[in-house]
């Protein structure tokens, strides 16, 4: 099955008993049982597996290629689980620009449990051999990062957690499977803010991993099943509902992404546009590689380099809303520094470039035309 029947078809089947298309909202804690322990479906309590979570964790492990998919009451949820097969003494090599809840996690919650990170710049891979030792249980990707749209070469550092037995995870919020298939390209585990481009209508929290290898997902599903952080069967239908278009939004998100990028670029008052489809992108030749088109989130500087004319900017926009958060069909607008990433420590900000004159969008599936003029009277 081809990816944009996948998105639709992956993993479904009619409900047997009404016949219904999409599965219902199977809003029930338990199950019944016709015996003691002989529960007369496969269902027992719906932290295990609920019917419209299972609808929905079949539907992830087919577009992104994986044994199994877990959803999570968040993307930090799954993130989470993850990190919680790890232990003192483990150490973890990831990359230095991360979704800031992503790090805050590593460096608030788990460093205190005595696990070990490493944030580096994962395109240098000799940097990247150097750190790995008998300890190193686990690199953690980002590609494309957020905001500046660094990209790491999954195959290449696939190779060399192979080589080392060391499990690979690639947060592959911003790409989604449509553009950039993960496992497909060596990593063992990918997870999802499913908030995002899966939901795509910013109407949801939720989160994934997808499983390469079966027994790790079980591993896996135990982990949460025994700390609790499922979706509930409402969330599991919308964000359901979201993948069946992703393949739709996503090539409308990318033909405006690059519309906005081009224009960006050739303003005046712009300096650098960050965007994997732009040839002078330092990271495009990656970008060509692993994905099959270049996503609709784009960033930008301004050639004044003034936090006030960002904030200006910001503050007068119509069609994009200044909020934080991505992904969905609406064009969202954000301010990193003071908005999404300022749970990172100044000094660190500005070691990766997340400079306070620097604005990220979220392209939205509006027309064009719109969106430009909105950017035009806004600079203007
Ligand atoms: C939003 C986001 C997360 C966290 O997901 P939540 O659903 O907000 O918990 C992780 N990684 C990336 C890249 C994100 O954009």
């Amino acid at each position: 099955m081809k990816f944009n029947t996948k998105t639709i078809h992956g993993g479904q089947h009619h409900d047997p008993s009404t016949g219904a298309v999409m599965p219902a909202v199977f809003q029930t804690s338990t199950y019944v049982q016709e015996s003691p322990g002989k529960p007369i479906g496969e269902y027992e309590y719906s932290r295990a597996a609920n019917p419209t979570r299972t609808a929905l964790e079949n539907a992830l492990a087919s577009i992104e290629n994986g044994a199994k998919g877990l959803a999570f009451s968040s993307g930090l949820a799954a993130t989470d689980c993850l990190l919680r097969s790890f232990k003192a003494g483990d150490e973890v090599i990831a990359m230095d620009d991360l979704y800031g809840g992503t790090y805050r996690m590593f460096t608030r919650i788990y460093k205190d449990s005595g696990i070990k990170f490493h944030f580096i710049d994962l395109t240098d891979l000799e940097k990247l051999q150097s750190l790995i030792n008998p300890n190193t249980k686990l690199v953690w990707v980002e590609t494309p990062t957020n905001p500046l749209m660094k990209l790491a070469d999954i195959a290449e550092i696939a190779k060399i957690t192979k080589q080392h037995n060391i499990l690979f995870a690639v947060d592959n919020t911003f790409a989604t499977p449509y553009l950039q298939k993960p496992l497909d390209l060596g990593a063992d585990v990918v997870m999802h803010s499913a908030t995002k481009y899966l939901g795509g209508h910013s109407d949801v929290i939720a989160g994934a991993l997808i499983i390469k290898d079966a027994q790790l997902a079980e591993q896996l599903h135990f982990q949460q099943f025994a700390t609790g952080a499922t979706l509930g069967p409402m969330d599991s239908f919308l964000v359901l509902r979201g993948i069946k278009t992703l393949h739709l939004r996503m090539q409308r998100h990318c033909e405006n992404g690059e519309k906005i990028a081009a224009y960006l670029s050739n303003h005046p008052k712009i300096s650098t546009v960050y965007f994997p489809g732009l040839e002078s992108h330092p990271f495009h030749e990656i970008a060509k590689k692993q994905m099959s088109g270049f996503g609709g989130m784009v960033s930008f500087k301004f050639k004044s380099g003034a936090k006030a004319d960002a904030i200006s900017f910001l503050e007068k926009l119509q069609v994009f809303t200044l909020a934080e958060s991505l992904g969905g069909v609406e064009s969202l607008a954000n301010h990193p520094a003071l908005m999404t990433h300022a749970s990172i420590p100044e000094e660190k900000r500005k070691e990766t470039g997340i400079s306070d004159d620097l604005v990220r969008l979220s392209v939205g599936v509006e027309d064009i035309d719109d969106l430009i003029a909105d950017l035009e009277q806004a600079l203007k």
